[in-house]
């Protein structure tokens, strides 16, 4: 028997900063009324791609609480926020009141405290109504760990209470004009003037870039390679601090991206994350949980877009049959199923590498972004395959999850990079 169950649990019990207790019944009424989300809804909840299989009680607690709001808050919004280029902030401080604008930021500082595999499991499942805005949900959780994490306590009690209720939303500022892959070859400096910093230079593909609050710029303030650069945070509002026009963008729609530019801009030097010179570090172990981050986007996005080709498969008829009942299409199905539990099972295994601050989880959250980045994608652009012509409709959300993971191929260190991540922890020891 069909339950439509995994999208409208019920949460009871808190941790941390989390907002669990009391939280109702979000129906998934509304979701259901809208056409395609409809399919995610109704899909049995005893699958062998069941995302809470193995969770605790407690994971798949706060699990059902991200589905519920996917399919409530943002499903329903989607297509508009993508087609419009809307950026939901209101929508994202709902989501922060559950405890997802710091998922990973200790609760001293209003975060939830959870774990990196607890946060992979909200990312996955948020993803399932709008991949690009838990994208950049993400990356400001990314920007919150870090001052969390690496900043003195004055600067973490004066941002990561408004960070993790996102009345501040956060950008990450490490790309530029001239180092992406290579990003310890940045140009953008500090000089110390007193107790300040004078910023000079531009960043490239900023998230958030111009509509965020709160800049962590990764910065030179010492000689060339990686140990000589620090990390600052910088505020709106700076003077000297000015953004490029809004890129027009494949997908990750929901989201603004723009160049960050910096003209003699003064940064205090209490707005310093760690030491001076350990800002490419500070940088890189943020991008280790990113990484798990935004893996954990795209299987949200497989995960819905397999439901999509099982429903459509079902439904659609050629040939005086309905297309499931074709044995190559069941074979591709099974294949889509099988790399999205692979996918699944890596990301997990390195989110809890990286709790348990292992000496292979670098490596292992590299091979996890490469692999479920690579695959998801496959099976996103599988799926809009099986839908037909309809599959390349924007009618049909398939075409958007596969246009919004695209990027994360391409981001947070290519998949290139990964490899070279992977390559060198193999060839160097
Ligand atoms: C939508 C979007 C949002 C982004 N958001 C942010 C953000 O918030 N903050 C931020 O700091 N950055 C952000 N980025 C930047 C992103 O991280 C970079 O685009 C990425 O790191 C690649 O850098 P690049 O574009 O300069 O490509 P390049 O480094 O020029 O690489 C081009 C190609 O060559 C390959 N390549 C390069 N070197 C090697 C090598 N040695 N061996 C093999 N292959 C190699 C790369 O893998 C890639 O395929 C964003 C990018 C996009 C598109």
């Amino acid at each position: 028997m069909r339950k439509c169950t995994y999208l409208t649990g019920t949460g009871t019990s808190g941790q941390g900063g989390m907002a669990w207790r009391g939280y109702g019944r979000l129906g998934a009424q509304l979701w259901r009324s809208r056409g395609w989300p409809q399919m995610l809804v109704c899909r049995r909840i005893v699958s062998c791609i069941d995302p809470s299989t193995g969770l605790t009680e407690e994971q798949k607690e706060f699990q059902k609480v991200a589905f519920d709001f996917a399919a409530k808050e943002m499903a329903p919004h989607m297509v508009e926020w993508d087609e419009k280029e809307i950026f939901p902030v209101e929508t994202m401080r709902k989501a922060a009141q559950l405890g997802f604008g710091g998922i990973y930021v200790k609760p001293d500082v209003g975060g939830s405290g959870l774990s990196r595999l607890d946060t992979s499991i909200i990312f996955e499942a948020l993803s399932t109504g709008c991949a690009s805005t838990t994208a950049y949900l993400s990356i400001h959780n990314m920007c919150a760990w870090m001052i969390d994490t690496f900043g003195s306590e004055e600067l973490r009690h004066k941002f990561c209470p408004s960070l993790c209720s996102m009345e501040k939303l956060a950008s990450y500022c490490l790309t530029e004009p001239g180092s992406g892959s290579d990003a310890a070859s940045l140009i953008t400096s500090a000089k110390r003037k007193g107790d300040t910093y004078i910023l000079n230079g531009s960043k490239a593909f900023i998230s958030g870039g111009g509509d965020t609050d709160v800049y962590v710029v990764m910065c030179r303030t010492g000689g060339s390679g990686p140990k000589g650069i620090s990390c600052l945070v910088l505020e709106k509002g700076t003077p000297g601090l000015s953004f490029g026009k809004k890129e027009r963008k494949v997908g990750w729609n929901s989201q603004p991206t723009r160049a960050v530019i910096f003209e003699d801009c003064a940064v205090p030097v209490a707005n310093r994350l760690g030491a001076e010179g350990q800002g490419f570090n500070i940088a890189m172990k943020g991008l280790n949980g990113g990484r798990i981050n935004i893996a954990s986007c795209s299987l949200g996005a497989a995960h819905a877009s397999v439901l999509l080709a099982q429903e459509h498969l079902t439904i659609r008829k050629q040939f005086g049959e309905p297309l499931a009942s074709n044995q190559y299409l069941q074979f591709r199905l099974a294949e889509m199923a099988t790399l999205l539990v692979a996918a699944r099972l890596m990301v997990r295994n390195a989110a809890q590498a990286l709790q348990e601050e292992r000496e292979d989880a670098i490596a292992l959250c590299a091979m996890a972004k490469l692999f479920a980045t690579d695959e998801c994608f496959t099976i996103c652009n599988q799926a809009l395959q099986m839908h037909g012509g309809y599959g390349y409709l924007k009618d049909y959300a398939v075409q958007q999850f596969m246009r919004d993971i695209r990027v994360h191929q391409i981001l947070e260190g290519t998949n290139e990079v990964m490899r070279m991540i992977v390559a060198r922890s193999l060839l160097q020891e």
